[in-house]
């Protein structure tokens, strides 16, 4: 069946506004009995914003989800293979009408120069899949982009996957040593690559909130997502 890109764009659009409506219909009653017990269990409920990349349903499911009074709101429906500028687009529709105390969770995001446009529009949290499921893959994250540790280019490179990294597979192994680990299958050099990246992205999200405290992290998150690139294509799936 043909179906016109207006009658596709509709479908969605009424896909979308349905899955809002069904958690703006939610009474309040019922959050803030769930709110209650997870407070003594220390655990926060946060909604989740749709609206797939319609602007006005992403406006008008942020203002139904915040009526329900949640500990927090997270960013659905985003980074599933959209466009990254759609992506963009689809948090800044929701972010001015999220309440500036709780706190705001990207889901499922994102490459590190992802990660700091993402800080730069207002978000607080994020989940990603990229830094241990690319270093199965053997690519290491690092200031100036991704290092596929299986190349050649590495076999007889002596530094860490980068300098003045403290986390443990720098202080103790080469990029040659690794390489040779996960060319010659054994475990631990994927392991390696996992503590790293894993590192890598606690330490960049360190640094975004000093220079958010210092003032300066507009020109950091400017230097670094320059700085950065991608040396080879992201095999994310
Ligand atoms: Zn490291």
């Amino acid at each position: 069946m043909n179906v016109s890109p207006t009658r596709a764009n509709t479908i969605t659009r009424r896909r979308v506004s349905d899955k809002s409506r069904a958690g703006a219909q939610r009474p309040t009653s019922e959050t803030d009995s769930i709110n209650s017990q997870l407070s003594t269990l220390n655990q926060l409920l946060f909604g989740i914003v749709q609206g797939g990349t319609f602007e006005d349903l992403r406006k008008q499911s942020t203002q139904a989800i915040v009526e329900l009074d949640f500990d927090g709101y997270a960013i659905g429906g985003v980074s599933v293979g959209e466009p990254e500028e759609e992506m963009m687009r689809a948090v800044e529709s929701a972010e001015p009408f999220l309440p500036k105390d709780k706190p705001r969770y990207a889901m499922g995001l994102g490459t590190p120069p992802q990660l700091l446009e993402m800080i730069a529009r207002g978000m607080d949290m994020f989940d990603c899949v990229l830094p241990t499921r690319l270093a199965r893959n053997g690519t290491a994250f690092t200031d100036t982009g991704t290092l596929n540790l299986k190349n050649a280019e590495f076999a007889l490179d002596k530094r860490p996957i980068e300098e003045n990294c403290a986390c443990p597979a720098c202080r103790e192994f080469s990029r040659g040593y690794i390489r040779h680990l996960v060319k010659a299958e054994e475990i631990l050099g994927l392991r390696l690559i996992t503590l790293h990246n894993l590192h890598f992205y606690l330490e960049l999200m360190n640094r975004a909130r000093a220079e958010i405290e210092r003032g300066t992290f507009d020109q950091f998150r400017k230097t670094f997502v320059a700085d950065y690139k991608t040396r080879d294509a992201m095999m994310i799936e």
